[in-house]
């Protein structure tokens, strides 16, 4: 496995549409393990392969699926924890209802939060590392965290939802923090 390095905005891989996977292979299955030891280093708690430089409909996540449904941790468990990677493949959103505001993150915009509207709960359909379908609900923050993932999928990021004024003041701030 590898740690892979993670691109940031303004990158243009983050605004390109990426391409669904038609062959779940070895090669697949390399970039989803080197996708998953690049998020837990980060560390994140989500990771699409476009920000690993991978224009492809492939994501990972640190989100407690059991029997298909997202949950809520035990006391004795930790948000991000490797116990609890999901893979998806091709992941598309078949069913989506209510709203929730959601502070959210992410590693190829650093240092910027901002409040999204997604989805409360929602259900996807995708494929698993072997290729098979595979059916995935999630709600509350773990439907964030798949909403946001997709988002990348699609090439947009948290850059993309802020006013064109803030993005120019972004990017002066970053240029500055790097020196
Ligand atoms: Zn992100």
């Amino acid at each position: 496995m590898a740690i892979l390095p993670i691109h940031e905005v303004p990158d243009p891989i983050l605004k390109q549409v990426a391409e669904p996977v038609s062959q779940v292979d070895d090669r697949v299955r390399k970039l989803l393990d080197d996708m998953a030891e690049t998020m837990f280093a980060a560390p994140g708690i989500g990771l699409a392969a476009p920000q690993v430089g991978v224009s492809e409909r492939i994501l990972v996540a640190a989100v407690p699926v059991r029997d298909g449904v997202s949950e809520e941790l035990e006391e004795d468990e930790e948000m991000g924890s490797e116990s609890f990677l999901t893979e998806l493949i091709n992941p598309v959103i078949v069913e989506r209802e209510g709203l929730i505001l959601f502070d959210e993150g992410c590693l190829s915009v650093p240092e910027l939060t901002i409040e999204v509207e997604r989805s409360e709960r929602i259900v996807i359909e995708a494929l698993d590392r072997n290729g098979a379908p595979m059916r995935v609900e999630a709600s509350g923050f773990y439907a964030v965290v798949f909403q946001h993932e997709m988002d990348h999928l699609d090439g947009v990021t948290l850059y993309d939802r802020i006013s064109k004024l803030k993005r120019t003041l972004y990017l002066k701030k970053r240029k500055k923090r790097r020196g």
